[in-house]
């Protein structure tokens, strides 16, 4: 009865784990693409960085453990990235969504700070 029981939590386990690592058998290809990645802004250190797309933000940092991340929107005349606004700045204030220097409307596209690119291979 209690092996049972134990044997069923295990079985769960392994299909959660499995999921995790993305399905059994069919895990997609790291070189595929950057689906489920994203361009964020360090806002500790302004610098650009490319983390797994999340549901809140700020997000967590993956080397500093702290919620310093925004998304980013790059400025095609500075080619820098920058910090999005948040969502009812872009309602209320005036000039958020553009390039705080030159006044460029900031774009979702741009090189990725680590090289790859959305519909480029990852390099690395
Ligand atoms: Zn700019």
């Amino acid at each position: 009865m209690l092996a049972h029981i134990v044997a069923r939590c295990r079985l769960a386990w392994l299909t959660v784990l499995c999921s995790i690592l993305s399905g059994c058998g069919g895990a997609p290809s790291p070189n595929e693409s950057n689906t489920g990645r994203m361009v964020y802004v360090d806002t500790a250190t302004m610098q650009p960085l490319v983390h797994d797309v999340v549901t809140s933000f700020p997000a967590v940092h993956p080397q500093t453990g702290k919620r310093t991340l925004r998304p980013a929107l790059y400025c095609p005349t500075c080619k820098k990235w920058y910090p999005a606004p948040d969502v009812d700045q872009v309602n209320r204030v005036p000039g958020a969504g553009q390039c705080p220097k030159d006044k460029t409307a900031l774009v979702a596209d741009g090189p990725w700070p680590d090289g790859s690119e959305p519909s480029r291979k990852n390099g690395k």
